[in-house]
């Protein structure tokens, strides 16, 4: 279906010319993430630019795929650009705004109705710009980008921190905010830190109960939720050889847990199964003749602590399944210790629920492995104890286990088949009783088990673990009952024990869908017209940002002085919130209302020095706004950390605010701001900051000569009329610069397009 052939050539066309010239340059054989990475060098960037570790790389990703959640903002932004077609291959997904509650078809009848107007939207500006659109129903992001269009080599960003999926069929794949992905699209350079890279091992061969999950619930029990920060994860070994690609995809998937900024594997024998078995067997014939680049160098994993920052070894053979959690993923316990852990910590030992399926755990293998169990029971007369509900992750997926007969054993067990999406993984479960917020235990083969997230009660003990456990836990509906070595009581009082679960990597009859929910792009998208309904309350057209006055800016009211943390939720809270992000002036409401007020230690309420009055941060800003009044917002240290999302940078500037001044950015953030055409500055002496009061008049100077490196000016006229000033800095380079000057980077494609 729709792959692009062509554009693989084109990747694949570069690959040995610049691993050779990496090669040589480094003098030294080259990780696959390096080799990758060198290949997809933006043109801007010489090979002789960088070094590893520490320096900003500018990319040329293959492709962008989009959720729907996160799609809204960044497609809007891309309008923006007025450019006929998207720069690179794109694609929009449904899959974040199905809620879990009866059933798939119900379910998914209720989710098309309340999000009408942002399907509708996402429907016509993909079918504009040249975007393959994922009809709600098609399934999870991760799980058709693996089965159509994750291929070896590739280089993918998502505006989803689980796009790391695609690394189980050896992409770069990295999860990315919605500006970023307006930027790829648009035709701009990606920049990525250059990422630390660890290495993990894996010897040995998987069997019986263990499971590729268990792999990456190793993982983060030894790595924890932050020890992949700023890393690349890269897989290799005979063990990794044997497991399947959409096994590895698991493990690339849930990296996300430790924090890494993706994980990888090799092209094998078990991608090219996968890739064929996918009708993608043109690609599996162009990866094979590049094979040689499409892993590692053998020196490399030969003595991997020479050319990695960390090494890891696991033996597969050894390696027992994993339960992980309550609260966190990273908890990590082995089957055998975990019954006494649970004991121990007072956890609930009831298991309400089982649920497998999301986009971490749904392959044919894992599905018809945990069928496998069912069947057991069924055969066994054992009735499930626990409630279980199986979300697959494509339609491609459900259509085959349900051809199969995989869907009907669940349900003689008592399972329910939810809509292809989301659900329960983010939160999206109308789970009955919730809201009793009673103590209670479920367990999930998803990824993230943070308190909240499945069901919204903060009593729910969520436990992480492989279908296969999931599903055997659910029919004991005990979470101390250990499937390897304990038995468990059938209807007729005789004791049984389960057998090892036994399933198939691919379809034997190959996988099959009727209708995969795939609605390609308009060949003329020029007659499309985008639908937004102008009285919506959940999206808007976004107006360019004007460009600068051309002067210094004079006579700026302080809006607020942050006092310590302000992270991006601060700033753009989420929650109730996300419901507007497609809607600018909406989700402007909650501009700054998490951030602490210096002058009177309270959040969202700061003084209009128009009135005098102290009211909500959006309610003054607005004021300012209506009277052609400019505000700077100013900020303590790391200002702007946490999630990448663009809002907590463009409200702000829709607003009216001129300048964000603080102590120091987080970088992500600093660079959406400038992107948005804000001046993002930062003192030159962090005690400055004190001399700020809260009646103060503001004065930026030197912006006619706003050059890289050149300090600016800020003068502050106080309430007396006594005035002082002093230096602030800023990290523009002459192309941000630019940006400023037009109003926003976008404003600067949009008069490239026009031109
Ligand atoms: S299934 Fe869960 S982890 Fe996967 S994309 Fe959806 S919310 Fe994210």
């Amino acid at each position: 279906m729709a792959f692009d052939i062509e554009m693989i050539e084109k990747v694949y066309s570069n690959f040995s010319s610049r691993i050779e010239a990496a090669r040589k340059l480094l003098n030294r054989p080259l990780t696959l993430t390096e080799k990758i990475l060198y290949a997809h060098l933006h043109e801007s960037q010489s090979l002789e630019d960088f070094q590893r570790g520490g320096s900003y790389v500018d990319f040329a990703p293959d492709r962008v795929a989009m959720q729907d959640a996160t799609a809204q903002m960044a497609l809007l932004q891309f309008m923006q650009a007025e450019r006929t077609t998207v720069a690179v291959p794109s694609t929009v997904h449904c899959d974040h705004l199905i809620q879990a509650k009866v059933g798939a078809d119900i379910d998914l009848s209720t989710a098309k109705d309340q999000n009408k107007e942002v399907y509708d939207f996402l429907a016509s500006v993909s079918d504009k710009y040249g975007i393959g659109f994922w009809k709600p129903g098609a399934g999870i992001i991760h799980q058709v980008v693996l089965e159509n269009y994750a291929f070896p080599g590739g280089m993918m960003i998502g505006t989803d921190s689980h796009t790391p999926n695609a690394g189980g069929l050896g992409m770069i794949a990295i999860g990315v905010g919605g500006a970023d992905a307006c930027d790829v699209m648009a035709g701009l350079a990606w920049e990525l830190k250059f990422p630390k890279l660890i290495g993990v091992k894996l010897t040995g061969k998987i069997s019986g109960w263990t499971s590729a999950k268990d792999v990456i619930l190793k993982v983060a029990g030894i790595l924890t939720v932050k020890g992949g920060t700023g890393s690349i994860v890269e897989y290799f070994g005979e063990g990794a050889r044997s497991l399947s690609a959409t096994g590895k995809g698991t493990i690339c998937n849930m990296g996300a847990e430790i924090g890494a900024t993706t994980s990888i594997f090799g092209y094998d024998e078990k991608s090219e199964i996968y890739l064929r078995g996918t009708k993608r067997g043109d690609i599996a014939d162009l990866a094979d003749q590049i094979k040689e680049h499409l892993t590692g160098d053998e020196e490399v994993y030969a003595n991997p602590e020479n050319y990695f920052d960390q090494v890891i070894e696991i033996n597969l053979s050894e390696l027992e399944p994993h339960i992980n959690g309550p609260f966190t993923p990273d908890l990590a316990w082995p089957i055998s210790k975990f019954a006494a852990a649970v004991k121990e910590n007072g956890w609930p030992a009831k298991i309400e629920v089982g649920l497998i399926g999301s986009c971490t755990n749904s392959s044919y293998e894992d599905i018809s492995r945990a069928a496998s169990l069912a069947q057991q029971a069924i055969d066994k007369n054992l009735i499930a104890k626990s409630e279980f509900t199986i979300t697959p992750g494509s339609e491609q997926v459900r259509y085959t286990v349900e051809r199969d007969g995989f869907l009907a054993t669940f349900g003689k067990m008592g399972g329910v088949v939810l809509a292809n999406a989301c659900g329960p993984c983010i939160g999206q479960w109308d789970r009955h009783g919730a809201e009793k917020q009673e103590k209670n235990s479920i367990i999930t083969s998803f990824n993230r088990n943070f308190s909240k997230r499945a069901d919204g009660n903060p009593n729910t003990h969520s436990f992480v673990a492989s279908p296969e456990i999931v599903t055997a836990m659910a029919i004991s509906g005990d979470l101390t009952f250990n499937p390897l070595v304990d038995t468990l009581t059938n209807s007729k009082g005789e004791q049984v024990k389960l057998e090892e679960p036994t399933g198939w990597e691919m379809p034997v009859n190959g996988y099959d869908v009727k209708d995969a929910g795939y609605q390609s792009p308009a060949e003329d998208g020029s007659k499309v017209s985008v639908i937004v309904d102008p009285k919506s309350a959940r999206l808007q057209l976004l107006e360019p940002f004007k460009a600068w006055e051309g002067t210094d800016l004079k006579g700026l009211k302080l809006l607020i002085k942050a006092k310590g943390k302000c992270t991006t939720d601060h700033i753009s809270m989420a929650g109730p919130w996300l419901k507007f992000r497609g809607h600018l002036d909406n989700i402007s409401n909650n501009m700054l209302i998490g951030a602490v007020n210096y002058f009177n230690e309270k959040t969202d309420s700061v003084k209009n020095q128009l009135t005098g009055e102290y009211l909500s941060v959006p309610k003054v800003q607005r004021d300012y706004k209506a009277k052609g009044v400019g505000s700077i917002v100013v900020g303590d240290e790391n200002y702007g950390e946490g999630s990448s999302r663009e809002h907590a940078a463009m409200e702000p500037r829709f607003l009216g605010v001129r300048a964000v001044l603080v102590k120091s950015f987080a970088r992500i953030h600093e660079t959406n701001l400038k992107k948005q055409g804000m001046l993002g500055l930062t003192f030159v002496n962090k005690d400055d900051y004190n001399k700020i009061q809260e009646d103060d008049s503001i004065d930026i100077l030197g912006l006619t000569s706003f050059a890289p490196g050149k300090t600016l000016t800020i003068q502050l006229t106080h309430k007396d009329g006594s005035t002082e000033s002093f230096a602030v800095a800023h990290t523009y380079n002459a192309q941000q610069i630019e940006w400023f000057k037009a109003g926003a980077a976008l404003n600067i494609i949009r008069a490239g397009v026009a031109a």
